[in-house]
Formats: structure tokens, C-alpha cells, sequence
């Protein structure tokens, strides 16, 4: 165990789940994954012990964790009040794979995809012990979606662009929900917000929410 977790990290991440229900969650399967899953596990043992608190943190090539009020309001909105389990799940920005191992836990299958090389190869590390047999690890430009997995139930992009990118939509099911950081037009992209994207039968409605501050959606891999 990393110094300054203590002994019984559980304590202290019901802490975390209590406040995250304070600060608006509702979704009792949401609360379950975030209280489940060990996020000290996914950061450098230096900082363990601001693991619990809800702060980004860095996981290296100048890339963050999110913060965990971030990471269950996202996963809320994606649920969307559904009782059972999400479909099919893509996620674009493994990241560390802490949010991976979170919406595993919320969907009967995840798809991460991951554009540096040393991130997608950590992600695959953290996660080894977990044995999470529904959730897999692509590497690869996560802005051209993941066409095999297609359709998804959920789509949620932890990085920010410009827009969001037609095939993100295009890999969406009918009945379908994406939750991505978006820019909102501030100078030089430095503002963004909350999208939603509902794909029904009718065609796609799109609601803007909060402020949020993501690292930006990048093309290519590295
Ligand atoms: N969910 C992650 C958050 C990581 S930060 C976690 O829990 O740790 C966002 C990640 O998105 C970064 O690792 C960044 O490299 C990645 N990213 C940015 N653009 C991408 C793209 N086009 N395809 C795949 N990943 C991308």
C-alpha cells in the first residue's frame, strides 16, 4: 500500500464517495463503481495520497487523471438514469485507464482507445491486476472512433476539441448518448464545455452544459 493511503484505503474512498453524492450524484451504480475502484492504484505512488481528493493529477507525457467529481458526473450523464448495465461503451483518452476501469464496471463491454504509446502501456499495467475481462485496451486515433466496436450505447471522450468528430456520431446506436468536452469558441480554444449528444430515431439533439477543462483531443498517434 502507498504511503499515506493507510492501510485500508476503503475508508477513505467512501469519504470520497460521500462528497461526490453531496456535490450532486445521484446514480447509486455510479457511487458503487467510483466507491470500488482504487484510484491510488492509477497514480504515481509519490501522490497516493491525494488520490481521494478531487483534483486532476498528473499521469504523465503532460497528460491528467481526471478529477473524480468529473469522472462520475460524465458517467452519470452517460447513464442517463438506465436501470441495468450499458451496452457497448467507447472511450476516447485511456489515459492511466482509471475512468476505463470505472465505466467497465457500468457497461457489459468498454472500448478505450489511446494515442501515446507510454500512456495506452501504463493503462495496461494499472489495470493487469484488476482482471476486467470486458474491458479493452486499443492504441490508436480515438478521433476516428473505433468502427468495429460500432454501434455503441455510450460514447465519452476525455479530451477536447474543436468540434466533435463525425464519426464519434456516425458509431453512435440509435437511443444512444455521447458525453464529450467540447470548445466553446473562447480565444485560442482555452474554453470548454460539457456536450451531450442523444441519437434518436429523430436525429441527434445536443445539449451544452457546465464549463469543464480538459486536455486537448489531438490527431495521430505518438
Ligand atoms: N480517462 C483518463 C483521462 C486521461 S487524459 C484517465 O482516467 O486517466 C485524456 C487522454 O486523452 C490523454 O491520455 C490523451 O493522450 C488522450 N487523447 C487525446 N487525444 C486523443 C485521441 N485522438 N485518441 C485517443 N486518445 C487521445
Amino acid at each position: 500500500m502507498p504511503q499515506g493511503v493507510g492501510m485500508d484505503s476503503s475508508a477513505v474512498r467512501k469519504r470520497m464517495v460521500q462528497k461526490l453524492a453531496e456535490q450532486g450524484v445521484r446514480d447509486p451504480q455510479v457511487l458503487a463503481a467510483m466507491g470500488a475502484i482504487e484510484r491510488h492504484r492509477f497514480v504515481d505512488s509519490a501522490l497516493a495520497n491525494q488520490a481521494y481528493e478531487d483534483t486532476s493529477l498528473p499521469i504523465g507525457l503532460g497528460q491528467t487523471i481526471s478529477k473524480p467529481g468529473v469522472v462520475s458526473r460524465m458517467a452519470e450523464l452517460l447513464r442517463n438514469g438506465c436501470t441495468g448495465r450499458l451496452g457497448r461503451v467507447l472511450e476516447i483518452g485511456t489515459g492511466c485507464g482509471y475512468q476505463a476501469a470505472v465505466l467497465s464496471m457500468l457497461a457489459d463491454e468498454v472500448y478505450s482507445i489511446e494515442r501515446l504509446r507510454g500512456l495506452h502501456d501504463k493503462a495496461r499495467e494499472n489495470l493487469r491486476l484488476l482482471r476486467l475481462p470486458n474491458l479493452h485496451l486499443l492504441f490508436g486515433d480515438g478521433m476516428l472512433g473505433f468502427a468495429k466496436g460500432a454501434p455503441y450505447a455510450a460514447i465519452i471522450a476525455a479530451a477536447g476539441g474543436e468540434a466533435v468528430p463525425q464519426a464519434w456520431v456516425d458509431q453512435l446506436a440509435v437511443g444512444g448518448r455521447l458525453v464529450a468536452p467540447v470548445a466553446t469558441g473562447g480565444s485560442l480554444g482555452a474554453e470548454q464545455a460539457l456536450v451531450v449528444i442523444d441519437k434518436t430515431a429523430q436525429g441527434i439533439r445536443q445539449t451544452i452544459l457546465e464549463a469543464v477543462h480538459f486536455v486537448p483531443l489531438k490527431s495521430g498517434v505518438a
